[in-house]
């Protein structure tokens, strides 16, 4: 992301200490000049031509306890504090003289996706006016150039796909009801039937979220069917008997579907624990969502 004008100079080590699992190539960027700050992962910036982001909550223009770079329109907070707050994230990724259409959804634990193919949509007016609609949807697939998928996230997983030889992009947002109806790997279906994409070739990264650490679900027989059961923690490494993992259960439906395990990387910081940097609807009840960015530029910019 040289072109945005950030400096990698700013860029830290992301782990944390206490959640067993640090993920050194997902890399925070700060510009000394902003509070603004965002993340990117490893595995996804090789790509010149793919542009995402991982913001924080830091930033923004929001009032607690929506402080401060608050994304999300449902909940409570006022509504022009959003739309300034999506446009600090939105020229962020675009920066200067690039028109860039970023995609909303109305979020709502399902498994349904939005696609969006290079045939289907001819004009830039066109897009502009799909992209400023309404969509119930949890996912959003497509193969347009400068169409960003925004996924907004308070514990719930948002979900990048890359496909570098088709230049397929996904944005994917999973909670723990999305993990049980493996909405990643309906994504990763979508992706091989309706653009060709091979899921060996499919580069996949999961945002920070809640982490086994604190999910915890006490009436989890009656909430999670059996067969994931097996994600439960041993109660040996977390105080919790009933806590469960589903960084792993991603890993698990993305494999299943032949994603490779080097080409996973799961950013392995746990929302409710880092409140100051991200929001946790678990952790804090009324609170905002922080914006997981991700599309595909055209050549030469
Ligand atoms: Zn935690």
């Amino acid at each position: 992301m040289e072109n945005v004008g950030m400096e990698k100079a700013g860029m830290e080590k992301a782990g944390m200490e206490n959640v067993g699992m640090e993920n050194i190539g997902f890399c925070k960027i700060k510009d000394s000049s902003s509070p603004l700050e965002y993340y990117i992962f490893d595995h996804l910036s090789r790509y010149r031509e793919l542009r995402h982001a991982v913001f924080t909550r830091l930033g923004g223009v929001s009032s607690p306890p929506f402080d401060s770079l608050n994304t999300g329109m449902a909940t409570g907070d006022d509504p022009g504090s959003v739309m300034r707050n999506r446009e600090i994230v939105e020229s962020q990724i675009t920066g200067s003289g690039m028109e860039g259409y970023f995609l909303y959804l109305n979020q709502v634990h399902g498994r349904e996706f939005v696609v969006l193919k290079k045939d289907d949509y001819k004009s830039t007016s066109e897009m502009e006016r799909f992209c400023a609609g309404s969509h119930e949807a949890d996912g959003i697939i497509t193969d347009v150039e400068n169409i960003f998928a925004v996924i907004q996230v308070a514990d719930c997983q948002a979900v990048i796909l890359y496909d570098p030889l088709r230049r397929v992009v996904a944005g994917i947002h999973s909670g723990w009801r999305g993990s049980l109806l493996n909405i990643i790997g309906a994504g990763v279906d979508i992706m091989a039937g309706e653009f060709g994409s091979e899921p060996g070739n499919i580069i996949a990264a999961i945002s920070p979220s809640l982490g086994p650490c604190c999910a915890q679900f006490v009436n989890y027989k009656d909430e999670i069917p059996r067969h994931l059961w097996k994600y439960r923690m041993d109660g040996a490494s977390h105080n919790e008997e009933n806590n469960f993992d589903f960084w792993f259960m991603s890993r698990d439906q993305l494999m299943e579907k032949g994603v490779l395990p080097h080409n996973i990387e799961i950013a392995g910081i746990c929302t409710p624990c880092r409140v100051d940097r991200f929001y946790s609807y678990r952790n804090e009840g009324v609170t905002g969502r922080f914006a997981v960015v991700a599309g595909v530029v055209s050549e030469g910019i």
